[in-house]
């Protein structure tokens, strides 16, 4: 046990990480401080403003990695996606402590805003003394509790792109309307180029170890008209259908089929496939 450290900047964050390793990064501690471990050593980086805030650059959306979810909330440049999710995560007292970093943190297949990540192909940035690192959000997302951090580095950014799809849902399937961890979590986004379907992006939250995303499937419906796309509706319906294991949890994995299949085709209907 080396003690615990509050860094007054990133360097000097960055600098311990390397020198003790065992240092459990935190901000919010909503996820961590319910957790029962012994002696542990920690690294605060609540005070490290370069790890704060919001910012549009390039067409992309930067959030700094130690971002709460009310500063998320109350920002002009958060898509209304990410806040129909976050304003659904437990009650206002966790979300202005809990951050961003610490949602992801875990590798949970419920974590509400790695959902909406999944569907906006989000890069997360993880920096140690050795450099930084960019890394696609299905490849940071390793399994549960698992995640792609070397025990010298720490998540410092989350960056989005900053689009206006033509439509998308988001649904959170809880065992109660406020308070809940996600049962099922949907995120459909389409985007159209003319009339043409330009992209389109289905993710499942909290129904398996990862969340899933199926690109090769999505690639099915790209490039038609929304009338082409409505006469493949079934066999994309049943590519998921098909390819999805879901596990038991909370509730059973045919509940969950059932449940993520019908969000799915909902979606398909109220974009006008
Ligand atoms: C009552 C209650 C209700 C909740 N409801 C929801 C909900 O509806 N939806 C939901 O998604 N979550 C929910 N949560 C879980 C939690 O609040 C969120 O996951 C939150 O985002 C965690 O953020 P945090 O800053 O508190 O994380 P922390 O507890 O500080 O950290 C969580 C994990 O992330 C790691 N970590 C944090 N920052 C970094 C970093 N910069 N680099 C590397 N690792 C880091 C920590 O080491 C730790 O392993 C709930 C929790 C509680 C207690």
């Amino acid at each position: 046990m080396v003690g615990s450290f509050i860094p007054k900047n990133k360097k000097e964050a960055l600098d311990l990480k390397a020198k003790y390793t065992e240092l459990i990064p935190y901000s919010g501690g909503t996820d961590l401080m319910v957790e029962n471990r012994k002696n542990p050593s920690y690294l605060f980086l609540g005070k490290l403003n370069e790890l704060k805030g919001i910012k549009k650059t390039d067409g992309k959306i930067e959030i700094g990695a130690e971002t709460t979810f009310t500063e998320a909330l109350e920002s002009p440049i958060i898509p209304q996606m990410m806040k129909d999710a976050l304003i659904l995560i437990a009650a206002p007292a966790i979300r202005n402590t809990g951050t961003f970093a610490g949602n992801i943190g875990n590798g949970s297949a419920k974590a509400d805003s790695a959902l909406i990540e999944y569907g906006l192909d989000a890069v997360i940035t993880v920096e140690s003394v050795r450099g930084e690192r960019n890394i696609p959000i299905e490849d940071f997302y390793l399994g549960r509790k698992h995640i792609d951090l070397n025990e010298d580095e720490i998540i410092t950014k989350i960056t989005i792109p900053d689009i206006h799809p033509d439509f998308y849902s988001y649904e959170k399937v809880g065992g109660r309307k406020a308070l809940a961890i996600s049962r099922i979590a949907f995120l459909g986004i389409l985007e159209m180029e003319s009339d043409k379907i330009k992209s389109i992006s289905v993710s499942f939250g909290a129904v398996s170890e990862k969340i899933i995303r199926y690109k090769d499937v999505e690639k099915m419906l790209i490039g038609l008209t929304k009338e082409e796309a409505k006469a493949k509706k079934d066999e994309f319906v049943k590519a998921y259908e098909d390819r999805m294991q879901l596990t038991e949890g909370r509730v059973s994995a045919d509940y969950r089929k059932k449940v993520t299949i019908k969000l799915l085709k909902e979606f398909l209907k109220n974009g006008g496939i």
